[in-house]
């Protein structure tokens, strides 16, 4: 056997990357290609149940009760972020445009018990998705790869979106916004089905080629908003990286920022003098989705402490 044949069969007979314990070629590789498919969550087949008066998803009819109080970000995803007990957010009412605090996540109460586990699938693609990029941004050790379907995080971050919409915890300035979407109707078919997501509509990546940043337990969502006030599209913040969840068709004379921005992309390298870590983040529709290169410049040299 060839030395690439023998590679390939170790790759296809080995763990998955996208965490599951299964052998990535009953998983998700198929030999040429990677691809995690996007989590199947049936909220429109959830039984019939009840309506709980503040749960989002109440017109489903499928609430069962209480509703439940969730941290806004999910809490595996916060633990990861917090893991040395520095966290910051922005976008808040009480903070001004640009400041940054470092707080415990806002809880909302916006989900029933139901419809919130409903959603755990996106919890759960998250939490591997920030783990993953976090311990790759921290640590120079062997390459690694993970796999994760860029679907899910999309619908994490549309679902960690509308939680910090309806329970009132955006803000222009110090001005509370309404937390309406200007695609409201459409929202629940977003995040049940990907092929729900207008044309042109989803993540995009801001940075632009040279551009340095650093890495920070950092977690910002700021809403881009129409003249109505109506959410339309996200910005954050992910551990330094800059990105943009548009939730309309593509329409760059609204958003010529997003003319040279990187429209879902495939592929998160994060590259050491002696190793290359992969995130890999796969797409339905089978077009080609460029990546996305970091260069490890140097240490970050640890905050002085308060003490
Ligand atoms: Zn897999
Ligand atoms: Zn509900």
């Amino acid at each position: 056997m060839g030395e690439a044949k023998r590679k390939k069969n170790a790759v296809l007979n080995g763990p998955c990357p996208c965490g599951s314990a299964k052998v990535a070629r009953i998983c998700c590789f198929n030999g040429c290609d990677w691809h995690k498919v996007s989590a199947v969550l049936g909220l429109k087949s959830l039984p019939p149940a009840s309506k709980v008066e503040r749960c989002y998803m109440k017109e489903l009819g499928s609430c069962v009760g209480p509703i439940s109080g969730e941290h806004i970000i999910s809490e595996s995803v916060c633990r990861v972020l917090m893991a040395d007990g520095d966290f910051s957010i922005s976008g808040l009412p009480w903070l001004e445009a640009g400041e940054e605090k470092i707080i415990a996540p806002p809880t909302a109460k916006c989900l029933c018990v139901k419809h919130n586990s409903a959603l755990h699938p996106l919890d759960d693609a998250a939490h591997y998705f920030f783990a993953s990029l976090k311990s790759y941004f921290e640590t120079d050790t062997a390459s690694r790869h993970a796999l994760v379907s860029g679907h899910d995080i999309e619908r994490w971050l549309l679902k960690t979106a509308k939680a910090a919409a309806v329970s009132k915890n955006f803000a222009r300035g110090r001005e509370r916004l309404s937390g309406a979407f200007s695609q409201d109707d459409a929202i629940l078919n977003m995040l049940d089905d990907p092929r729900q997501w207008p044309d042109g509509a989803g993540l995009y990546c801001i940075m632009n080629t040279g551009d340095t940043t650093v890495n920070h337990p950092r977690f910002q969502l700021q809403p881009l908003t129409n003249d109505q006030d109506d959410i339309e599209a996200l910005a954050f913040n992910i551990l330094g990286l800059g990105f943009v969840l548009l939730l309309e068709p593509l329409d760059t004379s609204k958003h010529p920022f997003l003319r040279e921005a990187k429209y879902r992309p495939g592929r998160i390298v994060i590259s050491y003098p002696t190793s290359t870590n992969w995130i890999t983040m796969s797409w339905d529709g089978g077009k080609v989705h460029e990546h996305l290169t970091i260069q490890f410049v140097q240490p970050v040299r640890p905050r002085p402490s308060s003490a």
